[in-house]
């Protein structure tokens, strides 16, 4: 059987090293303003989690909560607010906002020193030009954080992502043909033809499709290592929540084939919080330098 890459394990550890960091601070604390419009669940339950590792930290969590009607009026004048906010380090705009609204505008609209969503054009622009002082977004951070601390080889070894999204897909790629991570990359969407024989190829198979059970065992290189970022809700009558949580990966038959896989949940999705956290922390120390 495989290694299973314990993403809980890890983030804790990314935890428990960024408390370290800030255990001998003086005067304010770190601080992240998460902005939530609407009562998404899972929204909901992704900002109350931040919030709580945020106070395990030691960084000051600030929840703005707005109702579904919300303008973007309403919310630009928020975002502007919270970037003129000196005491502010990080803003977290939960997505997906409700459909009457621009995400992107509203990405664009964070301070760039602040967006440590690294959704911003801003900071796109300079994970592009491999500047140290981008702000990577969390769920592709993590993914690359994960595969560095399994001792997953990347050198030369082609990675294959399924998913070509802004948020995780596209950063993602950028990040594992960075040099020094210099893996080969092919990127994958639904209008790929031959999927099957390109996902075959990856020494790295990255599935980011929100599709459960994209990824089956014959699309699957002995030996790979499958990252599994997808979390999809299917209907379960033995949970209490009448759901469970499944990734994008075929994980029963896929798992006997590979090297190392992250589990659903318990993978990639504590390893986005972490690197949330990491940002905020990022953040206080370069603006506090300034
Ligand atoms: P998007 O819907 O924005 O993007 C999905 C991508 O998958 C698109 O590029 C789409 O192609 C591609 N795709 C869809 N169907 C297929 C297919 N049959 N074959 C190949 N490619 C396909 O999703 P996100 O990137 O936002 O999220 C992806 C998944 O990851 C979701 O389940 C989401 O919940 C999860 N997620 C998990 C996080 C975590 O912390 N673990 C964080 C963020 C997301 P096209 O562009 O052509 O439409």
């Amino acid at each position: 059987m495989p290694d299973i890459i314990d993403g809980n394990k890890i983030s804790e550890e990314i935890h428990a090293e960024l408390a370290a960091h800030l255990a001998n601070i003086s005067g304010r604390k770190p601080c992240v303003a998460l902005v939530r419009v609407g009562d998404d669940p899972a929204s909901i339950s992704y900002v109350a989690k931040k919030s709580k590792v945020a106070a395990k930290i030691g960084i000051e969590s600030r929840l703005n909560i707005l109702p579904e009607s919300t303008t973007q009026e309403q919310l630009d004048s928020l975002i502007d607010n919270l970037n003129a906010d000196e005491t502010v380090d990080a803003i977290l705009v939960q997505a997906p906002l409700p459909k009457h609204l621009n995400e992107q505008a509203t990405f664009n609209r964070v301070s760039a020193a602040k967006d440590v969503d690294g959704f911003s054009f801003a900071n796109l622009g300079k994970l592009c030009q491999e500047d140290k002082s981008a702000f990577v977004a969390c769920t592709p951070a993590g993914i690359i954080e994960l595969i560095k601390r399994s001792g997953v080889e990347t050198r030369g070894k082609r990675a294959v992502v399924v998913g070509r999204s802004l948020i995780v897909g596209k950063p993602l790629a950028l990040l594992l043909m960075q040099k020094g991570i210099d893996a080969t990359v092919s990127v994958c969407h639904s209008r790929s033809e031959n999927l099957k024989q390109i996902c075959k190829e990856a020494d790295i198979l990255i599935a980011a499709v929100g599709r459960p059970n994209t990824i089956t065992a014959d699309m699957v290189k002995d030996g790979a290592c499958v990252i599994d970022v997808g979390i999809n809700r299917i209907p379960c009558a033995e949970k209490k929540s009448g759901y469970k949580l499944v990734g994008d990966v075929d994980f029963e038959s896929v798992a006997p084939k590979c090297s190392k896989i992250t589990p659903v949940p318990g993978g990639v999705g504590p390893m986005t919080v972490a690197m949330l956290m990491a940002n905020t922390v990022k953040s206080f120390f370069a603006r506090s330098q300034k």
